[in-house]
C-alpha cells in the first residue's frame, strides 16, 4: 500500500513558496513525525544574507538538525512552529484584536 501524500486534515499547513513540504512534517530523515519547530538557516555560498531556508523539526530531531546546522555555521534561529507562522508575512494578515475597541 503505497503512502499517501503528506496532506493532512484539520491541521496548520505550512504556508511557504517554493520547494518546502506543503504541511508540517519533521525534516529529519526518515521521520514523518509532526513538526514542532522550525529551524531557520542560511548558506553564505549560496545564499544572500538575508535568504532564509527553512527546515522543520519535531521534538526529537530539533536538537539534531540544530546541531547539523549549527557545526556548520548556517543556524540563524529556531522558533516554533506556531510562532513561525504568525510571524510570517502571509497574505491573510489578520489584525492584533484589541481589548479596548
Ligand atoms: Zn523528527
Amino acid at each position: 500500500m503505497a503512502m499517501p501524500q503528506r496532506v493532512r486534515v484539520g491541521g496548520v499547513i505550512l504556508n511557504v513558496p517554493g520547494s518546502e513540504p506543503a504541511s508540517p512534517i519533521c525534516s529529519a530523515k526518515g521521520c514523518r513525525a509532526d513538526a514542532v519547530w522550525v529551524l531557520a538557516w542560511n548558506n553564505p555560498k549560496l545564499h544572500t544574507p538575508d535568504r532564509r531556508k527553512t527546515w522543520l523539526a519535531c521534538e526529537e530531531h530539533r536538537e539534531y538538525l540544530s546541531k547539523f546546522l549549527g557545526v556548520r555555521g548556517f543556524l540563524k534561529d529556531v522558533v516554533l512552529l506556531e510562532d513561525w507562522e504568525s510571524q510570517e508575512p502571509l497574505e491573510r494578515q489578520e489584525p492584533p484584536q484589541s481589548p479596548e475597541a
